[in-house]
């Protein structure tokens, strides 16, 4: 590997360590997910948290893949942590917090791991970057190739792409491929075509480099609850990797020394879109397929994760739980985050809120819980939408003045 000598690439599955980056990012002895790793006791709680260079997640710069020179950034991450005061923490038992990555630059928490991935990108010279997506990978991959003056292609499934995301992607000026069936079928041609296309470097979360950017999240629910480690962290879980990467940034500062503990990891699935689910409750050692995942919440809507091992072994070893959500059950935890505690999500954001209330009995009353609320509600607009067709419209100002006491 050309990263200097303190980092290693090596299958998640049967443990083979790579010379070179293979362009699918899958091992090519077994066909598992690969993963970075920082070698032990390099860093302490003065290094991963020193202030020096830009602000976000590159604060950790230590704690990333090495950099030569500036890396690509549009300054991701130092998402604010907020402590519910709402219906949240009225209607149950513990001190409930919502980390807030919609406010990262292009609205959803893909941007933390987008920026380390097109800086390696940019290092390794690639030609075109390539992403299947259900909306947000694609809006940040589309942005972030923008700023690096790169060239990006997005493949995105037939239906179901919320238009604020697709809109993104078109501003930023990504070539937008539509493939016909679900996010699975895109996500299986995209990892065809680059293994036959040599001009081509997959940006999808199998990229590992994607995962090192994500778990900086981590990092900073540790550090913005004062240097404590919560309880648990409620995520919701499609291709998986964004709880694989939560749980190593909390495990990294475990075996660091720089905490004791790591929080039960717990990860929420739509109901119609829960293979990961199902093998949690079976107890199986592998997946089911869904093959027509259906859910509200798009950005989870994945029958086929491809780090469903790592999201696996992140909830067992945690002491965590998988759970599952109706959608039902979605839109009113929605609703709750944005009219009680002013955070407007996307729905499968929504989705840890709406498990808050069945969270394993042994998580204590009083207990700090995070949920990770993934991504910013504008880019979802058409289920909220439906209710302006209840505005009234009023004549004057006495018609206004009845109608506003009215309400
Ligand atoms: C990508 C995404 C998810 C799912 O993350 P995975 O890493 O695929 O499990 C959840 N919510 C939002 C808003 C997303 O963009
Ligand atoms: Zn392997």
């Amino acid at each position: 590997m050309d990263l200097d000598r303190n980092w290693s690439l090596h299958c998640f599955d049967c443990g083979s360590e790579m010379k070179s980056e293979p362009p699918t990012f899958l091992c090519p002895k077994c066909g598992g997910t690969l993963e970075l790793s920082l070698r032990r006791g390099f860093l302490n709680r003065r290094t991963l948290f020193s202030r020096s260079g830009s602000p976000g997640i590159w604060r950790h710069k230590l704690a990333l893949p090495p950099v030569n020179g500036l890396p690509v950034s549009l300054g991701e991450g130092s998402t604010p942590l907020l402590r519910s005061t709402g219906a949240l923490s009225r209607s149950n038992r513990y001190e409930v917090y919502v980390k807030v990555e919609g406010q990262n630059p292009t609205g959803s928490f893909k941007d933390r791991g987008m920026t380390v991935a097109i800086t390696r990108a940019k290092q390794r010279r690639a030609e075109s970057l390539i992403c299947a997506s259900t909306g947000n990978t694609s809006a940040s991959l589309a942005a972030y190739a923008a700023k690096a003056g790169m060239r990006a292609v997005v493949v995105i499934p037939s239906g179901k792409v919320a238009s604020g995301k697709l809109v993104q992607a078109v501003a930023y000026g990504a070539k937008i491929v539509r493939v016909k069936g679900n996010f699975d079928k895109a996500l299986e041609s995209t990892i065809d075509a680059v293994s036959k296309d040599k001009s081509l470097y997959l940006m999808n979360s199998l990229n590992p480099f994607r995962i090192e950017g994500q778990k900086t999240a981590a990092y900073e629910i540790y550090e913005q609850l004062g240097h404590r480690v919560p309880d648990a962290v409620v995520m919701p879980v499609g291709n998986a990797g964004n709880i694989s990467a939560l749980w190593k940034g909390f495990e990294e500062m475990r075996v660091w020394g720089i905490t004791r503990t790591s929080p039960r990891m717990i990860g929420v699935q739509a109901a119609g879109a829960a293979p990961i689910y199902a093998a949690y409750l079976k107890g199986a050692q592998g997946i089911e397929p869904v093959e027509a995942p259906e859910t509200i919440a798009s950005a989870i809507r994945i029958g086929r994760p491809v780090s469903w091992k790592k999201a696996l072994r992140a909830m067992k070893d945690s002491g965590g739980a998988c759970l599952s959500v109706t959608d039902k059950e979605i839109i009113s935890a929605r609703s709750a985050l944005s009219s009680s505690e002013g955070i407007f999500v996307e729905a499968a954001s929504a989705a840890p809120v709406a498990a808050l209330g069945r969270l394993p009995e042994s998580l204590r009353k009083g207990s700090k819980v995070v949920c990770v609320a993934t991504g910013n509600g504008l880019k979802d607009q058409e289920s909220v939408r439906v209710a302006l067709d209840e505005v009234p419209l009023v004549d004057g100002d006495s018609d206004l003045h009845k109608s506003i006491s009215s309400a």
